[in-house]
């Protein structure tokens, strides 16, 4: 099913105010940082700036996976480290204010350590400057390398965030180079770490998957101990990117959710446009 589907109305949502964007954005360039929020063009932008939230992207926009679905740039050399990002980020949470802090990286699988002890800078350094900030972080899999994973669990962040993004079957076409039961590996490995930290899991729905391999996936998930969960919708950013299969109604999101709540998740954010790091603050 190749055709292109036409966006439903509930996918479209009023940009935020240009001066807030604005502001930020000439922070984040200025500083020669990335968030997702800008280079994702999120569409909750103007929500998650007001509550004083963003997503800061390390270690550069360029990834060594290409997932069929992510809209990060890829297939290229990755940027050598920047060993001023820490402080760069550090600096940048300082001047917007911001109380809650979501630090993601792309893929880094050519660095020895995948990026995790970079991670780990970026924390102490936004927390030296930035005393009572919150940090949630949202790893890729690091080739679930405990030793790896043990580094970031150790600084306590708020919130330990793996994505899953999809179902077992379609975990081979969406997420090339990730594997489902990795992914599960690196969030009950958190768990046995240190079982006091809240992990999380999201997956963008819309590829194809069917209700029970959604519901298949969230039990998979509280298996390992999983304790919160978004649900969101795929949007295809570009046409080389992996068509829309179906556009799930707000309705049907709706009782994703209450599946998710009676099966035990504490967090739960499903609506077509949740993102992972949606109210990750509340
Ligand atoms: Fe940024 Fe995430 Fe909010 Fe989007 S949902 S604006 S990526 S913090
Ligand atoms: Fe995008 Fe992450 Fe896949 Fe890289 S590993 S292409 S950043 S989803």
């Amino acid at each position: 099913k190749s055709e292109i589907m036409a966006m439903p109305s509930w996918l479209r949502r009023p940009i935020a105010k240009a001066s807030e964007l604005s502001t930020v954005q000439q922070i984040i360039k200025q500083l020669q940082i990335h968030t997702i929020c800008e280079e994702g063009r999120c569409p909750n932008r103007g929500e998650c700036y007001a509550q004083k939230t963003a997503t800061f992207l390390l270690m550069g926009p360029i990834c060594t996976r290409s997932c069929a679905f992510c809209q990060v740039d890829k297939g290229h050399a990755p940027m050598a480290i920047d060993e001023d990002e820490p402080q760069k980020v550090a600096e940048a949470v300082k001047l917007l204010g911001l109380r809650y802090v979501v630090l993601t990286s792309v893929a880094r699988d050519d660095l020895p350590d995948q990026g995790a002890g970079h991670f780990v800078k970026t924390i102490t350094r936004i927390r030296e400057l930035n005393p009572g900030v919150q940090i949630e972080v949202l790893t890729p899999d690091l080739y679930g390398d405990i030793s790896r994973i043990k580094m970031i669990v150790k600084t306590k962040p708020a919130c330990f965030n793996h994505n899953i993004e999809t179902v077992r079957r379609l975990t081979n076409p969406v997420r090339r180079g990730a594997k489902y039961d990795r992914s599960l590996f690196v969030l009950q490995t958190v768990k046995n770490i240190d079982s006091t930290i809240p992990t999380k899991s999201g997956l963008m729905l819309g590829h194809g998957e069917t209700q029970d391999e959604v519901i298949q996936t969230m039990e998979d998930l509280r298996r390992v101990g999983c304790d919160r969960i978004t649900l969101g919708q795929y949007m295809r950013p570009s046409l080389e990117h992996l068509p829309v299969q179906k556009y799930w109604t707000p309705a049907e999101f709706d009782e994703f959710g209450a599946i998710a709540r009676k099966i035990g998740f504490s967090h739960v954010r499903s609506a077509p446009l949740v993102r992972s790091s949606y109210h990750a603050g509340e």
